[in-house]
């Protein structure tokens, strides 16, 4: 038999719908076009000056032109543990660190760590795209289902719950009593989790972040805390995010990443070591921003006929519902479906928005509110004038 040119492991695995958007705007720009992009799922800042310095300096230290242990610099893993413990109510070892290629890397190692064939891993709908397919490239079985759910998709194949809060693509946050009941439920029925805490210090209002592992501490011998610095200190493209978790698996994942990707960039790893014990007067000024951006955008989007919002408090996102704009005559065409609305939107008036169903819910649309205040003002007055 021919052997396909792709594997089928990897063949399966479809393209991340945000990164693409992503990339269209910034083709679309780089021909002239006036585009405005909601898509991305990252700040508009650059970097706070004094984390570039520290950069800087790496840059000039020999030590750092060359291979650094897999696991990451010890200063970083130190830096890393001391404020997971804080995060946590509890001793978190340097050893328990492994500094990651963002956290998306972490994601994938755990995964990686984790799964035998066929271990299904439990998650609530609507999701971060990135979810399913990095577990089924691990080789899990991805089950989204909605939040009240979970304990009738549980099987004995359960090995994982992946918990997220502040929430991508919806920005909701989980209160403190469903976080505990989640965690409860999870230590009870001996799950593992896995919790992506990237957005922890992106929440608004009186709503408070919490730690599934700091809410039920008997889990901390079974789950893995996801984080990085990409999201709060506007450090994307920098590429530093971490996993923690028991010693064992954070030995079996470093092995795993030394043969793939080795020791994560050391100028990097010096950026991230002083956003992380440095001032947070940027990180704070951004969030409060971001806040302000949130706050606008929910009000023009609640203007727009056919489209309705719940107020997302974490995270840079709004999901509102679409689904009244469906249906309707848009000069030649009638989008039925959010994947089309999007790409009329794109089309007519030079905005782009990712649909739905890229987070496994059709009829809503996501929009990124980490973008400039004029763009915001100009992109949804687009979308309002679209479907007038
Ligand atoms: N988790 C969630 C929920 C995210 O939205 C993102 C970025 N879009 C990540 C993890 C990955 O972040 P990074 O790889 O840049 O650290």
């Amino acid at each position: 038999m021919a052997h396909a040119r792709i594997s089928q492991r990897v063949g399966s695995i479809e393209e991340s719908a945000t990164l693409a958007i992503d990339a269209r705007v910034k083709a679309l720009k780089a021909e002239g076009a006036d585009v405005i992009g909601f898509g991305a799922g990252e700040p508009d800042f650059p970097t706070p000056e004094h984390i570039v310095v520290a950069a800087e300096t790496a840059c000039r230290d020999p030590r750092f032109h060359h291979y650094t242990p897999t696991a990451g610099l010890p200063e970083l893993r130190t830096a890393v543990a001391d404020k997971t413990a804080g995060d946590l109510g509890m001793p978190v070892k340097a050893a328990q660190v492994l500094v990651t290629n963002g956290a998306k890397q972490a994601l994938y190692n755990t995964f990686a760590t984790l799964l035998d064939p066929g271990d299904e891993v439990l998650f609530t709908s609507p999701y971060w795209v990135t979810y399913p397919e990095s577990i089924r490239l691990a080789g899990g079985v991805p089950v989204p289902v909605p939040a009240d759910q979970l304990e009738a998709a549980r099987t004995s194949r359960t090995k994982v719950l992946l918990f997220a809060s502040p929430q991508n693509p919806t920005g909701a946050v989980h209160r403190r009593e469903e976080v505990d009941a989640i965690g409860r439920w999870a230590a009870d029925n001996d799950l593992w989790v896995v919790t992506d805490e990237i957005y922890q210090l992106l929440v608004y209002g009186d709503v408070q972040f919490s730690s599934i592992v700091a809410r039920v501490p008997e889990l901390a011998e079974r789950s893995v805390v996801i984080n990085g610095v990409s999201k709060t200190y506007s450090m994307t493209g920098w590429r530093v995010g971490w996993m923690v978790g028991p010693p064992d698996v954070i030995t079996a994942a470093t092995n795993l990443q030394s043969h793939a990707t080795s020791n994560v960039d050391n100028v990097a790893q010096a950026a991230a070591l002083a956003g992380l014990t440095g001032p947070m007067d940027a990180a704070e000024e951004m969030r409060a921003a971001f806040d302000r951006r949130r706050k606008r955008m929910i009000e023009l989007l609640c203007a727009i006929p056919g489209v309705s919002c719940v107020e997302p408090h974490g995270a840079f996102y709004a999901f509102p519902s679409f689904e009244g704009a469906l249906d309707k005559e848009l000069g030649p065409r009638r989008p039925t479906s959010t994947i089309e609305l999007a790409e009329v939107i794109l089309e007519e008036a030079r905005v782009a928005i990712v649909p739905g169903e890229a987070f496994g819910a059709p009829g809503y649309m996501r929009l990124s509110y980490a973008l400039g205040d004029d763009d915001l003002e100009e992109g949804l007055s687009r979308i309002a004038k679209l479907l007038s």
